[in-house]
């Protein structure tokens, strides 16, 4: 059965952190990582978890299944964050929202959901975009193309290109977007140019999917969901998937939701019982901890304050190190512009550095980035930030 199976290719990032392992440097900083880390180097267990696990565990509840799409307290704290709770949608019961497992896993069932509805769409991703992307769309069973993106001159968005390109996509094309904080290049839109996105999608019925996995890590909780908002402005039903794995540092506990804005209440009610039934067939129903907590924290006006104080910390520190890093390169390598260091947001940047001076930084300096150029800002702390910004001048000098 299996003797012809073949090998999977690596994934690069894992092949990575490996060799960062096994570097026995001292001063080596890994750069290639997709996760948020705090100024020791460390994946935060944020105060307002800590203190709604620490009550929950006072107070054991055994552990029935969950209704399918998830409990009703979590998935309307879902909908508070991304349209505001006084948003008309929820009021007209036009939302559908599912618990999914992750991001991913939310990405996965609006796939599997949509598969169902146009089967024959194809699915347009930003050039570059987060690799499982295409992963999960081609895995749902769609043809995944691209929409140009990142402009490698200024480190920002080539919007003439997305633009063009969109306007080119066939009727019902599925358009995968990063609401806030673009993985892998930090460089989002402004809000102008989402309302462009908004009206290109409603004049060629294109069909928008949102991809919000940094809510507050840009600008804060409303600020970031601009994009959402624009688009439920406009009427056009679109599609969204929350993770709350970096803003709430639940990695493991797969915290996610899966939202659809519907025109009818009627329609939300059909789109809902073919969800679950996505979702049915695929775990039957989500796990309980992450989503109790999440909820927990948001229900709760204390817990949730902490909560607002801790992302902002969280938000502020990565402005912080960006900061910290184009002052030191601009003072490095002078002459180059750096500015998209601090107007790019989020997690990630994209460096411009070439894969040959990739491969430098860790040889010589012990410095791991992704092939790409892209570096995890969030990996960034004040002991290592001298090291990494010689490190790139150097690099960057020759
Ligand atoms: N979308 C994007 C753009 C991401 O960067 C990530 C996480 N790296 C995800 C989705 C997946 O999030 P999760 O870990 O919650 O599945």
């Amino acid at each position: 059965l299996f003797a012809n199976v073949p090998l999977a290719p690596r994934d690069p990032i894992l092949g990575l952190n490996e060799a960062y392992a096994a570097d026995p440097r001292s001063n080596k900083v890994n750069l290639g990582v997709g996760v948020y880390y705090d100024d020791n180097g460390k994946i935060p267990l944020l105060a307002c978890v800590r203190e709604a696990e620490t009550a929950m565990a006072a107070n054991p509840k055994p552990r029935g299944y969950q209704p399918i799409e998830g409990p009703a307290h979590y998935t309307t704290a879902v909908q508070h964050l991304l349209f505001g709770p006084q948003s008309p949608l929820l009021a007209e019961k036009r939302v559908v929202t599912a618990q999914g497992l992750g991001g991913t896993g939310a990405l996965r069932i609006g796939a599997d959901l949509l598969k169902r509805i146009v089967p024959d769409a194809s699915v347009y991703i930003s050039a570059p975009s987060w690799e499982n992307h295409r992963g999960i769309f081609e895995a749902a069973g769609f043809s995944v193309r691209e929409y140009r993106y990142f402009d490698a001159q200024t480190g920002g968005v080539d919007f003439a290109g997305m633009i063009a390109d969109l306007e080119a996509a066939p009727a019902h094309s599925i358009i995968v977007l990063h609401a806030c904080c673009h993985n892998p290049t930090g460089a989002d839109l402004t809000e102008a140019q989402w309302q462009t996105v908004v009206e290109v999608c409603r004049a060629k019925a294109l069909v928008p999917f949102l991809d919000m996995a940094y809510q507050g890590f840009a600008e804060g909780i409303d600020a970031d969901a601009v994009a959402v908002r624009r688009f439920c402005d406009a009427g056009i039903p679109v599609l969204i998937s929350s993770s709350f794995s970096k803003n709430f540092s639940l990695y493991g506990e797969r915290v996610g939701a899966l939202s659809i804005v519907t025109t009818t209440a009627d329609e939300a009610a059909r789109v809902l019982s073919q969800l679950k039934r996505v979702i049915r067939t695929n775990y039957s129903n989500p796990p309980t901890h992450g989503a109790a907590l999440v909820a927990t924290v948001l229900a709760d006006s204390a817990l949730r304050q902490q909560w607002e104080t801790e992302l902002a910390g969280m938000r502020d520190r990565i402005r912080a190190m960006r900061q910290g890093l184009r002052a030191r390169l601009e003072a490095a390598v002078p002459g180059r512009d750096f500015t998209f260091v601090t107007a790019q947001r989020g997690m990630f940047s994209y460096t411009g550095l070439t894969p040959e001076q990739v491969e430098r930084l860790q040889r010589d300096f012990g410095i791991y980035a992704v092939r790409s150029g892209r570096i995890c800002v969030a990996a960034l702390n004040s002991h290592n930030l001298d090291t990494v910004a010689d490190a790139i001048a150097a690099v960057l000098r020759g």
